[in-house]
């Protein structure tokens, strides 16, 4: 069926740059248009930042450094202002869901139950965390004293993806800002409009002018210029493993600035014929890859089934797939929204059009939906029959499709799901403990699920191996990219110890 009206959503957007504690225009006055993809509609026009505007948040972010207002500010200060800008996302909530859904098509549901409060929890914990983090004292002889410091490495730059913009936006900005930085964040050109409202979130909540500035622009032209800026001490980048490797070659050619990258992937998903819950597998296997429309990075996007239990299982993950068809996003019952544009809608279709032509069986999906028009949807799509050298099998295709491959036994699998340049994510189902510890240890990934897909919690780091990126985002380890040690020897010269 297919919707023409929907709400007109009372929001004025603002697509301005924030630097400097203030929503100003691109130096050159250049804008580009901001769609939605849930109907077509213009929301906006957004600052097309360049080099200059990089500049000009960059020497803000600066001067707030050196001078210290947020990096000199006792530890427990910084938290209360950082469980402030929580409060504020949470007092926003259905201002930013409803953001987050036109600018990139996700439920609203899912925006305002997950997004909104993914990101203000995140945001909370690092500054809870902040002021409970101690340093070290060197175990050296008496005749001196080596303390172990960590201080803020200064300026961070962040260059984030469009699919979960806020939460990924927060997995970088909240540690960075609570371990005492300042920040330049560039979102996506394809969902700018929520960083730019939690800049704004930030000032009101006390974090001073300066220390978090957000310049919207095209990666060429905005992204670039802050990767390789000479007074940017640090890059955090979550996108595309083709970009991630730029990320790496522009902070080598400037000034060494210290380079973290999530990138993608193509998680395997296997299960055993022991699986000790064949319903939950299945409703983990289906749930994990339509969620988010197939846009998640750690979508279990390869499904290795044993041979044995393969039929059964099919038979009934397909039963499942009505539940995904997509919807009005703006809709609370919608679990499937739209894909954030055009031309990643394209890409997918493209995808699933080299499935059937590699000659993989298409069992469900396929092609191109219209649940509102105008807008960019695809069927929930499930191909059978995969090999894992076809195309659908070895690239990230970041859209609702699910390869579905077999196995005989635990080496063939382990073999089959590390034989990728991914190493993000993996699942095993089994009832075997010996198998389960096995096959975990064996797999290439930065998580490994037992039994269950997709368990999430800010305490944990998330990251990947291989080509998935470097560094891990969330828990207490992402002050390890945002923190310099510094060690300090002090002699000490007593007569006590001569
Ligand atoms: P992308 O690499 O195309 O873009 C990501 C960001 O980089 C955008 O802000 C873009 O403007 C910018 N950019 C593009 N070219 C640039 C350049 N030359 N210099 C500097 N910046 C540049 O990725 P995308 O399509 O926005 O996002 C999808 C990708 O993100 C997928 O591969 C997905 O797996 C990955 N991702 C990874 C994680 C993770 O935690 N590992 C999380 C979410 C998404």
């Amino acid at each position: 069926m297919t919707t023409t009206t929907l709400p007109a959503p009372d929001l004025s957007l603002d697509g301005r740059a924030f630097i400097n504690g203030e929503r100003v225009a691109a130096r050159d006055g250049q804008t580009f248009d901001c769609f939605s993809p849930v109907d077509g509609r213009l929301l906006t026009t957004v600052a097309r930042g360049q080099a200059a505007d990089i500049d000009a948040a960059v020497t803000a972010a600066r001067a707030a450094f050196e001078d210290r207002r947020w990096a000199g500010l006792p530890p427990a200060r910084r938290k209360r202002v950082m469980m402030a800008f929580a409060d504020q996302l949470l007092q926003h909530a259905d201002e930013l869901a409803l953001t987050e859904t036109l600018d990139m098509g996700k439920p609203v549901k899912y925006a305002r139950a997950v997004d909104v409060n993914s990101a203000a929890n995140c945001i909370r914990w690092y500054g809870e965390a902040v002021d409970k983090v101690y340093d070290e004292i060197a175990p050296t002889a008496d005749t001196a004293l080596a303390l172990i410091t960590r201080e803020p490495v200064g300026v961070v730059g962040v260059i984030v993806p469009w699919n979960y913009p806020m939460i990924m936006a927060a997995w970088k900005i909240a540690p960075a800002l609570a371990a005492g930085n300042s920040v330049v964040l560039k979102p996506s050109e394809k969902s700018p409009l929520t960083a730019l409202r939690l800049a704004e979130l930030a000032l009101a909540a006390g974090i001073p002018p300066g220390v978090f500035n957000v310049v919207p622009g095209f990666g060429a032209e905005a992204g670039s210029p802050l990767a390789l800026h000479m007074d940017v001490d640090c890059i955090a980048f979550t996108g595309s493993t083709r970009v991630g490797k730029q990320i790496h070659v522009m902070a080598g050619q400037s000034n060494l600035k210290r380079a973290w990258t999530e990138l993608g992937g193509k998680s395997p998903n296997i299960v055993f014929a022991d699986c000790p819950n064949l319903d939950k597998a299945v409703e983990a296997a289906v749930g994990s890859i339509f969620f988010n429309q197939g846009e998640s990075c750690n979508a279990p996007s390869r499904l290795f089934v044993e041979a044995s239990i393969k039929d059964a299982f099919l038979e009934k993950a397909l039963k499942l797939v009505p539940q995904y068809q997509p919807g009005n996003p703006l809709d609370k019952k919608t679990v499937m929204g739209a894909i954030v544009d055009k031309v990643q809608m394209d890409t997918v279709l493209r995808y699933i059009d080299s499935g059937k032509k590699e000659g993989a069986k298409l069992l469900a999906g396929g092609e191109a939906a219209e649940p509102v028009k105008g807008g960019c949807y695809v069927l929930p799509t499930i191909f059978d029959g995969v090999k894992n050298d076809m195309t659908i099998a070895r690239e990230e295709i970041f859209g609702p499709v699910l390869s579905v491959l077999s196995f005989t036994d635990a080496a063939d699998v382990v073999k089959q799901a590390n034989s990728n340049i991914y190493g993000l994510q993996a699942a095993v189902w089994t009832r075997d403990i010996n198998k389960a510890h096995g096959v975990a240890r064996a797999l290439r990934a930065g998580t490994v699920h037992v039994n269950q897909y997709d368990e999430d919690d800010i305490t944990v780091p998330f990251g990947g191996f291989k080509q998935s990126g470097v560094g891990r985002d969330k828990s207490l380890h992402a002050f390890d990219k945002y923190t310099e040690v510094k060690t300090t020897w002090i002699r000490i010269d007593s007569p006590l110890h001569r």
